[in-house]
């Protein structure tokens, strides 16, 4: 029907573009705008339809050409990310968490971007600040979303209001995030059946970078977060390696191809190095970088740079 307003999430939906869109409608709903209706631009992956049938929320309806349509874009706000000619839609409203894309809307709209992890974060602050109550299903579909998108809470997009609103939604919905985040992880697909030192090993360079022998491992997946949820294996197997070899420093990247960046995890004495090479501050050991994918030019160059700039080039022993 023609006032039909559409609330969807970005192509190949994840879990924080199904949630967010229906969680939004649902607020929508609540507000008084009854033609409001949650959509999604592809088929649901493994995870989600893991967290709707836990849940038991519907699913929304797919919705994959734009035109004409009138839309509120969750979790994505540019055109080659959204469903189908987007540009001959009507967005309404942008809720959003990534960079300011390329979309032309030539009149004010809402768009409300933030830099937190996980679109559902501030969906699930909209009913607070609009005080409608969360149903506990729609709590567990707006936890999962942060849950999926910070890697439960591992990613260093994850915020202090994605924490907040995750331990609100923890209540309403009555689980435990954290084993919610385990199930998630295991719906994306098997663990590889390998173990990790197995793993580091397979693909495992030393360096001489300015006098200093450091070891990056990487390992490259379309789905990182089976090893993610694994990585105090991997920084045991990481020291173990790196004492067995003598390095300064050891360092294992697991690439998500599909995310298009790398989780970042080191061992040794010089993680402020690591931290000044890749920009980014180590948290428990760990960072994502985003973007990044290749160890050859994008870890090793600045990794050499940076150490290189400590000046003091004594390699261990
Ligand atoms: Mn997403
Ligand atoms: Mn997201």
């Amino acid at each position: 029907m023609a006032d039909t307003i559409y609330v969807i999430g970005h192509r190949h939906p994840d879990t924080d573009s199904v949630c967010s869109a229906i969680a939004l409608a649902h607020l929508k709903n609540a507000l008084g705008a009854a033609g409001v209706r949650p959509a999604r631009a592809g088929e649901l992956n493994p995870e989600t339809r893991y967290v709707l049938d836990r849940f038991a929320l519907p699913a929304p309806e797919l919705l994959v050409d734009g035109t004409g349509q009138q839309l509120i874009l969750v979790d994505h706000n540019e055109v080659a990310q959204a469903l189908h000619d987007v540009r001959g839609a009507t967005v309404l409203e942008v809720w959003e968490h990534h960079r300011i894309g390329d979309l032309d809307i030539p009149r004010p709209i809402v768009f409300h971007c933030e830099p937190v992890g996980a679109t559902a974060t501030l969906i699930a602050e909209q009913f607070v600040v609009n005080d409608v109550e969360i149903p506990p299903a729609i709590a567990g579909g707006l936890l999962a979303a942060i849950l999926s998108d910070t890697l439960v809470f591992a990613s260093p997009t994850c915020s202090d209001k994605d924490r907040r609103m995750a331990r609100r939604l923890e209540t309403i919905a009555g689980v435990d995030a954290l084993a919610l985040g385990a199930d998630l992880m295991r719906a994306r697909g098997d663990l590889a059946a390998r173990s990790a030192a197995d793993i580091v090993e397979a693909d495992f360079k030393e360096f001489d970078l300015a006098g200093h022998r450091v070891g990056i491992a990487q390992v490259e997946t379309l789905d990182a977060a089976p090893l993610v949820a694994r990585r105090r294996e991997f920084v045991d197997a990481l020291r173990r390696i790196q004492a067995e070899k003598g390095l300064l420093q050891a360092i294992m990247l697991v690439t998500d191809i599909t995310r298009k960046g790398s989780h970042v995890w080191v061992v040794g004495e010089r993680r402020e190095v690591v931290e000044q090479a890749l920009g980014q501050p180590l948290v428990d050991q760990a960072m994502y970088v985003d973007g990044c994918m290749s160890r050859k030019k994008q870890v090793v160059p600045p990794l050499d740079r940076a150490f290189a700039r400590t000046g003091t080039a004594s390699g261990p022993g």
